[in-house]
């Protein structure tokens, strides 16, 4: 009976078949033809698509709810009743037995509560009902989800509403299957209690300035909303070393292990083959969710070890948001059938890449992406307008940029080596960058002068290279070609919070360029030239913000520095400044949080970062005291007993002895770390959050850390044998 623990080599042991497919996957199917998928015959036949209203709702009822969706429109009650018949039906014809509500409160995920469709009747029987009131709005007594103090517990309901702009969808599992209704949530006093309540007005906020802005701009008035397009990265690894790791099980991420001779510094996993069996794990997620309409289009190897990517075909933010909550629990759940753990954390692993979720954003109408540069003198135009508006805004509220993607998590990855850094910056690319230090610099010259629209000799803009852009990585806030990309969000991270921020903060943007604009049209000025005044103007009372050169280097952040913008390092530095009075005031203004919904907004952001912290501290404490002291102590056992042998051979022992020293001094220098992080804990007391919060940040976190530093030096000592945690050379190669 071997001593101590050999349970890293059971999982290595049931790891051996983790390269094949499992089992109960079969090949024959996942080969057969057609296994490609049908796309055409399965996309989205799992959601209750304009499609399937047209053929199943009456014409007026159809129409007016087109009215709804395609001009936002607000929802006629009317006709509830006649689409909550119709969605019943084709929920039940499919399988569905019951229904939810499914909303996204300020945890970051979605919830849901089924509800049977079915009655009993009084023949003995049951019949399956579902009105029109209960599709437009629920209660769910839903009183334990963060409220941040907008809900006493004596008034805790909150209700949930409609979203007819996100079909209903259903999920199957085996023995039945439910619809899903994608829903907003608040309170009884009409609070927001979620992120897609302020989504939906930060749409409006910016389809309204958007279009005084093309109105101005002499182009046809349309409906204009945001586009986003999010990569998720991920990490697979093999449940059987998952459930082996404590750490990854209670925090998402691993609080121990050293650095293995082997990183990614080979960098031969990036865009390489994919393993078959995580082939067909995406494979598989990709159908559950084409089934469900979300266009997914790529998917490849990232740089870390076992780290993936998968996108999607970019889509309306509101939709896009809903379909990436969708993406990340497919992820999730469709791993475990492959034997497989997905870790969304932005960084689950030391020392190798994290994950994070670049966020395209752009701005569009039916007809075109009014970031796309154009042709013609006109689409160059406005595109310069709306290129500056986000300038502006990004410029003026790096904070909230920083804010929005604030959370522990994505402390350890944001200004980490391989991360944007937090210091918001706009990488525009030589060309356009260019173009508008040219417009500043001619901003007397009459444009005749000027020789051309742009001073270039040219009436156009040249074309843009669409993705030599793309070669800086390093930039938080990167123009690439017709979008922009956000890349400091984290890969665990609901993207509606951001892309609420983006919206907003252009959404004033746009209004103070379009008030601009306005006074030089007052003054009778000609548009191009009066657009090219306004566009100069304010380009260069924002253009410390552009920067296209390395945002990792060193020279950066002291540069960064004096062009005086903000560097804020963790996430509290960036939450404090959340309810600022300029931020209160951006928020009102547009509609889109009011000042009690911001302040509830920063407790409950808080209060996460708190019990974060928290429990990893405390998940730190117990893995070196129950776990990994306990595996010290049986080797320095096992070489204290070699040692006396030694001796009484009369043997001088000389290594013995130094192996007994070396292994000692781990064990002192783990002991005296781990003293010092439960010392930290215990002194976290419970005082006002933020003081409990910078506690957890200047005390606990270094505290953790340099026990952290102590157990992995033990690690390269402990025989093998005895190491109670499946190493990262396991974890991330074993594959
Ligand atoms: P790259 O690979 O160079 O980043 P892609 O064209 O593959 O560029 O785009 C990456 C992501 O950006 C995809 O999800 C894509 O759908 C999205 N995207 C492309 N155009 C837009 C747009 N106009 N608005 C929002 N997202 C977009
Ligand atoms: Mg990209």
């Amino acid at each position: 009976m071997p001593r101590g623990t050999i349970a890293r080599y059971d999982a290595l042991a049931a790891a051996r078949g983790v390269g094949a497919l499992p089992p109960h996957v079969d090949r024959a199917q996942a080969t057969e033809k057609g296994a490609t998928f049908e796309i055409e015959r399965l996309f989205g036949c799992n959601t209750f698509h304009i499609g399937e209203m047209r053929a199943r709702l009456p014409k007026p009822v159809f129409r007016a709810l087109m009215a709804t969706l395609e001009e936002g429109r607000e929802l006629d009650p009317s006709i509830a009743d006649a689409v909550a018949v119709a969605m019943k039906e084709w929920a039940i014809e499919h399988g569905a037995t019951h229904y939810t509500h499914w909303f996204q409160p300020l945890t970051g995920l979605t919830a849901e509560k089924h509800e049977s469709f079915y009655t009993p009747n009084e023949g003995g029987g049951a019949i399956a009902e579902f009105s029109g009131r209960e599709l437009i709005r629920g209660e769910p007594d839903a009183s334990s989800f963060p409220s941040g103090g907008l809900r006493a517990t004596f008034e805790a309901r909150g209700y949930t509403a409609w979203d007819p702009t996100s079909p209903a969808f259903l999920v199957h599992a085996p023995g039945g299957a439910y619809l899903a209704i994608p829903t907003a949530f608040a309170s009884w006093t009409g609070e927001a209690l979620d992120h897609k309540t302020p989504l939906l007005r930060s749409l409006s906020a910016l389809d309204a300035q958007a279009r005084r802005a093309l109105r101005l701009l002499g182009l046809p008035e349309a409906r204009v909303y945001p586009t986003l397009g999010p990569e998720q990265e991920f990490f697979l690894i093999a449940e059987e070393f998952y459930f082996r790791r404590p750490d990854l099980v209670v925090t998402g991420r691993t609080l121990f292990g050293a650095k293995p001779p082997r990183g990614q510094e080979l960098e031969d996993h990036y865009f390489g083959t994919i393993p078959d069996r995580v082939l067909a794990f995406m494979h598989d997620v990709e159908r559950e969710l084409l089934m469900l309409g979300v266009p997914v289009r790529t998917r490849h190897n990232e740089v870390a070890p076992s780290q993936y990517e998968m996108a999607p075909l970019f889509e309306h933010a509101n939709l896009a948001a809903d379909h990436q909550q969708l993406t990340m629990l497919k992820l999730r759940t469709v791993a475990r059938k492959y034997g497989l753990v997905c870790l969304l954390h932005e960084k689950p692993f030391a020392g190798i890449n994290g994950s994070g979720k670049h966020l395209n954003w752009s701005l569009g109408t039916e007809e075109t992406n009014l970031l796309d540069p154009g042709t013609t003198p006109a689409e160059n135009l406005r595109f310069l307008f709306f290129c500056t508006a986000v300038l502006k805004a990004v410029e003026r509220h790096q904070d909230l940029l920083r804010i929005a993607v604030a959370h522990a998590g994505n402390d350890h990855r944001l200004g980490a080596n391989e991360a944007p850094p937090a210091i918001l910056s706009v990488f525009l690319g030589e060309t356009l960058t260019d173009i508008f230090e040219r417009l500043e610099s001619l901003e007397e010259m009459r444009l005749e002068e000027a020789g051309g629209l742009m001073g270039l000799g040219a009436p156009v803009l040249p074309r843009l290279p669409r993705h030599a852009s793309d070669r800086n990585r390093t930039s938080p806030f990167a123009f690439t070609g017709n979008k922009f990309e956000f890349r400091a969000v984290g890969a665990s991270q609901s993207i509606s919070w951001p892309a609420t921020v983006l919206n907003t903060i252009v959404a004033e943007a746009l209004d103070e360029l379009c008030g601009a604009l306005e006074a030089e049209l007052a003054q009778g000025r000609a548009l191009p030239e009066a657009v090219r005044a306004v566009v100069a103007r304010e380009y260069r009372a924002v253009k410390r913000i552009v920067f296209n050169g390395d945002n990792y280097s060193p020279e950066w952040h002291r540069e960064a520095e004096t062009r005086g913008l903000l560097n804020l390092p963790t996430t509290l530095d960036a939450l404090e400044r959340l309810t600022s009075a300029k931020n209160r005031e951006v928020f009102r203004r547009y509609g889109v949080l009011s000042e009690r919904e911001l302040e509830s907004r920063y407790e409950i952001a808080l209060d996460q970062y708190v019990k974060t912290v928290t429990i990893e501290s405390e998940t730190t404490a117990d893995i070196a005291r129950t776990l990994i002291l306990p595996a010290a102590f049986r080797y320095l056992n096992d070489l204290l007993a070699a040692a006396e042998r030694s001796r009484s051979l009369g043997l001088d022992g000389r290594g013995t002895v130094a192996t007994v020293r070396e292994l000692q001094d781990g064990i002192d220098a783990l002991r005296d770390a781990l003293d010092r992080l439960l010392a930290a804990n215990a002194a976290r007391g419970n005082g006002e959050l933020e003081d409990r919060a910078r506690h957890l940040r200047d005390v606990v976190l270094p505290a953790m850390s340099a026990a952290r530093t102590a157990a992995d030096r033990l690690e390269k000592i402990v025989p093998d044998d005895l190491w109670p945690l499946p190493t990262y050379r396991e974890m991330l190669f074993i594959k």
